[in-house]
C-alpha cells in the first residue's frame, strides 16, 4: 500500500520571513498571510520546558520574555511543524502548522477570536 501524504485539509506554511525585527509573517498555501509579534511566539512556545506537560500551566512567567527577543533559525520538522531557536538560546519548541494557525494575529483571524 502506498503511503500518501494527505495535506488538504490543515494550511501549511509556504514561505516564512521576517517582516521587521520584532515581527515574523507566513504565507500559507491556501493563500492566508500571517503575521506574529516574535516576542509573543516566544511566550507562548509549546514545549515541555515553557509548558507543564501534565496541567497545561505556563512555565513562563508573564514579562519574562525580554523585548530583545528574536528567532534566529527557523526549520521545519516533517510536513507537520516548524522548529524556532531563540536568541535566548531555547530551541525546544515545535510549533505545529495548526498551532501556528491559531496563534495568528492578523486582524481577520484576531477578529474570529475575540467574537
Ligand atoms: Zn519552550
Ligand atoms: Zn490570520
Amino acid at each position: 500500500m502506498a503511503i500518501t501524504q494527505d495535506n488538504s485539509r490543515s494550511p501549511s506554511p509556504k514561505n516564512i520571513r521576517q517582516v521587521d525585527a520584532t515581527t515574523l509573517g507566513i504565507a500559507w498555501n491556501d493563500g492566508h498571510e500571517s503575521v506574529y509579534a516574535v516576542k509573543t511566539l516566544r511566550e507562548k512556545c509549546p514545549c515541555a520546558h515553557c509548558v507543564d506537560e501534565w496541567t497545561g500551566e505556563k512555565r513562563i512567567a508573564p514579562g519574562s520574555i525580554p523585548d530583545t527577543i528574536r528567532p534566529v533559525k527557523l526549520h521545519s520538522v516533517g510536513l507537520y511543524a516548524v522548529q524556532i531557536q531563540w536568541n535566548d538560546g531555547h530551541d525546544t519548541g515545535l510549533y505545529t502548522h495548526e498551532y501556528l494557525r491559531n496563534l495568528c494575529e492578523c486582524p481577520q483571524c484576531k477578529k474570529k477570536t475575540a467574537a
